[in-house]
């Protein structure tokens, strides 16, 4: 079986798959999200977000906004002076492109044309394309990859260490089996990302206790590193 397959189904075992869904969101709620997200914690996003939902109610109220309310309404999210310009342009796009101002037309084209239209919009790459598909109640097959998804693809030697975020996406995803659902792609990433969170940290991976140390070379060289240096400190 492939690493990738491997390591998929130790993880799953780990974290429980099928894992749940954690958002219901509209297409074009997902994408302003997304954008909120750019480097930022998803504690703060999450209320950048929900502030901004409550003070406007609709996009197009949020579109036709002062910047300066809508930066004002973001303000728990980083960059807020970059990012009310950013969304407001990507509103104005939509609608000028969506009449009916919904992206659930995504919903009904093939995956790779639909993260090409979004990925037309500024701002908008490959993990917010895929986020977009996978996130919001579309459910379509489009795998994401954050920062913790690609470090720990990086040490088990998934990809190699130069290949960056975005360019991850394409490699990774053509290592998935077509038949795989979207529920499958979304547990793909769902389980990379806990597991950067919660053992394969980016400051001492906790390689001692981790599901896959057999199948990743980063965790067995620092681990007999680990060895050698006890090995020295007890002569
Ligand atoms: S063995 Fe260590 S470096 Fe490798 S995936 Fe596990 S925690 Fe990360």
């Amino acid at each position: 079986m492939p690493k990738l397959l491997l390591v998929h189904q130790r993880l799953c075992g780990v974290y429980g798959c099928p894992i749940p869904y954690f958002s219901n969101y509209d297409p074009l709620s997902e994408l302003v999200s997304a954008l909120l997200s750019h480097r930022t914690k998803n504690a703060d996003s999450h209320r950048a977000f929900q502030q901004l939902i409550q003070q406007f109610p609709t996009w197009e109220a949020v579109r036709d906004a002062p910047t300066a309310a809508i930066e004002a309404a973001i303000s728990a999210s980083t960059w807020p002076e970059q990012k009310a310009p950013r969304i407001q342009q990507v509103l104005r796009l939509v609608s000028e492109r969506c009449p009916d101002g919904s992206l659930d037309f995504l919903g009904e084209m093939p995956v790779p044309e639909a993260r090409a239209w979004l990925e037309s919009l500024p701002g908008v790459g490959p993990k917010t394309s895929a986020a977009v598909l996978c996130f919001s109640r579309l459910r379509r097959r489009a795998l994401v990859i954050d920062s913790h998804h690609h470090r720990v693809a990086v040490r088990l030697g998934l990809i190699p260490a130069k290949v960056d975020v975005a360019a991850a996406h394409a490699i990774l995803a053509a290592q998935l089996p077509e038949s795989w659902t979207a529920q499958q792609v979304y547990d793909h990433h769902e389980v990379f990302m806990l597991h950067g969170q919660k053992c394969c940290f980016y400051r001492r991976p906790a390689c001692h206790r981790c599901a896959v140390l057999d199948l990743c070379p980063t965790g067995q060289i620092l681990q007999s590193r680990q060895i050698q240096s006890r090995q020295i400190r007890n002569k």
